[in-house]
């Protein structure tokens, strides 16, 4: 491992000063930065623990959660309002990774955790996102794990979260600082899909830190879910995965929904397409099958992923059938 300098940040203003060295990078937990630090993939030259930062949760005015980055991933969990008003995040993060990585695992860290393709983590490879302009060993490789949505010449990776499918369905927003002030970003817009430059994986601006995520009041947000299908039972990523929240009316018709996929894009996929076919709809087989083909329609399989895009439908009915069940 690259020697690196360590500072611990005591409030949002200091991380952001401390962050300004140059090969700066922000600490969470370090379940992921660590890791890929012992690799030889990232070697920063400070690191800037903010896991001493905003570490709560809070309501918001609106009715909903304002929820600090340096929440740990267990706690929020957790949390009651979570578990009550938001349970497809709870089942998300509760689906992710163990209980020792979730402990140390934090809000911030789990949105900027990266891609878990092989390539990536293996330095023989050639990889776009490591090293831009290197190519793509995945592509023609072993890409069982891979996107079948959005992806690109350069880069067929997709983003490992399970928590950021969840709150990309439920609306969430970033609250981001940095040296030029505060903003917020809606969580669906801060992921990018590859294109040609893979290795710029979001709309962090240089020395951003993500401060809160804030998750708005729902109507219907106690009717939500996460469905991760995977390899294994637990501690392996998911292969297809679907969050999803529903307000069916009296009539069995659907209201509104929202939903997002996760394992098949380099980013948390909301699923518009199949929510502006099922408005309105009841949900049987048949408009349940035209709303995953309306979202599938230009997945484009690689050579050993084909079988994403049946599981994306299956899990996708699946998911939303159980939702439906769930009525009182
Ligand atoms: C064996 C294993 C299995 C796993 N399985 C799953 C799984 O099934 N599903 C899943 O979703 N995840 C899984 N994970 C990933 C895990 O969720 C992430 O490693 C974790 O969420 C990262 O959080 P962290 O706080 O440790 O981040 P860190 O490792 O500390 O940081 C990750 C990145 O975020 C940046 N960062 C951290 N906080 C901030 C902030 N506030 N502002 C700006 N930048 C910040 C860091 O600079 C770094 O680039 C697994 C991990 C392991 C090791
Ligand atoms: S899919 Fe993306 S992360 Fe994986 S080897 Fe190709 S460029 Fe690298």
């Amino acid at each position: 491992m690259t020697p690196f300098e360590f500072q611990r940040a005591a409030d949002a203003q200091g991380a952001i000063a401390a962050a300004a060295a140059a090969g700066a990078k922000y600490l969470g937990g370090g379940t992921n930065l660590l890791d890929l630090m012992r690799e030889g993939i990232e070697h920063p030259a400070r690191l800037v623990d903010v896991t001493g930062l905003q570490g709560d949760i809070r309501e918001t005015e609106g009715g909903g959660l304002l929820v600090g980055a340096a929440v740990r991933n267990t706690a929020l969990a957790e949390h009651r309002a979570v578990r009550e008003r938001y349970p497809a995040l709870a089942r998300a993060v509760l689906s992710g990774a163990s209980g020792q990585i979730r402990n140390m695992a934090t809000v911030g860290g789990n949105v900027l955790q990266r891609t878990r393709c092989t390539y990536f983590y293996d330095g023989a490879a050639r990889c776009n996102k490591r090293e831009p302009g290197a190519g793509c060993d995945a592509r023609e490789g072993f890409n069982r794990i891979h996107a079948i949505l959005g992806a690109s010449e350069a880069c067929v990776a997709t983003h490992p979260s399970d928590m950021c499918v969840a709150l990309v369905a439920l609306d969430a927003v970033l609250h981001l600082a940095g040296p030029d002030g505060a903003r917020t970003l809606p969580l669906e817009r801060f992921h990018r899909l590859p294109g040609e430059r893979p290795d710029q994986e979001t709309e962090l601006k240089a020395g951003e830190l993500i401060a809160a995520v804030e998750l708005p009041a729902l109507a219907f947000s106690a009717r939500s879910t996460y469905r991760k299908v995977r390899d294994r039972a637990s501690y392996a990523f998911a292969l297809v995965s679907v969050a999803a929240a529903l307000d069916l009316g009296p009539d069995g018709r659907v209201r509104d929904l929202r939903l997002a996929l996760g394992g098949v894009a380099h980013k948390p996929w909301r699923a518009r397409r199949a929510e502006d076919a099922l408005r309105g709809e009841r949900l049987d087989a048949d408009a349940l099958r035209r709303a995953a083909d309306a979202e599938l329609a230009d997945a484009k399989p690689l050579r050993d992923n084909g079988f994403k895009i049946e599981l994306a439908r299956r899990t996708l009915a699946a998911t939303l059938l159980g939702l439906s069940g769930d009525r009182a």
